[in-house]
């Protein structure tokens, strides 16, 4: 059974001062689901910073709730589009799993519901009547906490509306419920890949998340033609570490799917004592890419507040310009010019 509340987590396992001074908090609270999966995973304390709340939540002044004002650009009741060719689409506030460091605190867990059939139209229609939208994320909450037969319904509203539209389907439910992905799932998500592809987009945060079970999850979509990307988030005391991190890339490419972003946390309030410096940050972009191939390597990504969207962080190599010649500091710490074409005699 899953654990839902304080109390049968203190039963569960012994918390610290910090965790059992945890309460709700209006409408900052993330409610406790904490599948008996991960459940069993509480030991390690990766998962279990991931997973169990704490006092901090509570006392953190720093964070806004809804850091980026998605509610102002929200079209839709659901639809956000913050970018001019992209756009999510909330389709449930529910997960499988509630992550301490959730980033859309404002909207997850609110029991608000999962999206009716009128709003899936209404935002089919926003969509196919702005042409500039070439994506779509399907996000909450978890779109996988929906039954097999409204994710079909979903899919097939919105493929026969907008069929020229990629979908990225993202989903923390592979590590945190793998069990969900059965045939019939499968079975919803074929009948409509027609048009343009589907991409799944998944969060893993830590090696030990990636399981035989997840990756198998993984590999019904992959088998479907279905490309997968990973977003992690940047968490102190998660994964802080290169070592951490670069077994975690390592292990998503073997299971074929893409290291997409590393984030940096957002100014989501409750969230303070979960973040990162952004100079150390940058300092694991730097390591990491040292160890790393292109392929494994992560884009170190930063939500900008106030609806500024998301920009890339990353060690500059570039470090001057002399005369005509842009000035390179190498991994090695070696210099390197690069005389430029315009400036060529
Ligand atoms: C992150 C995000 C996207 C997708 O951005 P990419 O950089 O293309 O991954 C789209 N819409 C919203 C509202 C987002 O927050
Ligand atoms: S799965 Fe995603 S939306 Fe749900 S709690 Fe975790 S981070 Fe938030």
């Amino acid at each position: 059974m899953a654990i839902t509340n304080i109390e049968q987590l203190n039963g569960y396992i012994e918390l610290s001062e910090d965790e059992k001074a945890w309460r709700e908090d209006g409408e900052n609270t993330l409610p406790i689901l904490i599948p008996e999966r991960i459940a069993a995973m509480l030991s390690n304390p990766a998962i279990r910073r991931q997973f169990v709340p704490s006092a901090k939540e509570n006392e953190d002044t720093v964070g806004t709730l809804d850091p980026q004002e998605e509610r102002e650009n929200s079209h839709t009741e659901r639809l956000v589009h913050r970018y001019r060719n992209r756009a999510a689409f909330l389709v449930t506030d529910r997960c499988f799993a509630y992550c301490r460091h959730c980033f859309r605190r404002r909207f997850t867990g609110k029991m608000i519901g999962e999206a009716s059939e009128g709003e899936i139209r209404e935002a089919a229609a926003y969509i196919k009547e702005h042409r500039e939208i070439r994506e779509v994320l399907l996000t909450g909450g978890d779109m996988f906490t929906l039954s097999d037969s409204h994710i079909r319904r979903m899919l097939s509203i919105f493929k026969s509306e907008c069929p020229s539209v990629i979908f990225r389907l993202c989903t923390r439910a592979v590590a945190v419920c793998p069990e969900r992905f059965t045939a019939g799932l499968f079975a919803a998500i074929k009948e409509n890949q027609k048009g343009a592809p589907f991409y799944l987009m998944t969060q893993f945060n830590h090696p030990d998340e990636l399981t035989d079970d997840a990756a198998k999850a993984v590999s019904g979509f992959l088998d479907l033609g279905i490309p997968a990307f990973n977003q992690t988030v940047l968490l102190s005391g998660v994964n802080d570490d290169e070592k951490t991190l670069i077994e975690l890339s390592e292990k998503l490419l073997l299971n074929r799917i893409k290291p997409y972003y590393l984030f940096q946390g957002d100014l989501v309030k409750g969230t303070r004592h979960l973040r990162v410096p952004i100079e150390r940050g940058l300092e694991i972009e730097k390591n990491i890419r040292a160890e790393l191939s292109g392929l494994g390597m992560p884009q170190y990504t930063i939500d900008l507040p106030e609806g500024g969207g998301k920009v890339i962080l990353t060690h500059s190599y570039l470090i001057g310009k002399e005369g005509g010649s842009y000035v390179f500091e190498t991994p090695e710490g070696k210099i390197r010019h690069y005389p430029d074409v315009s400036t060529r005699g």
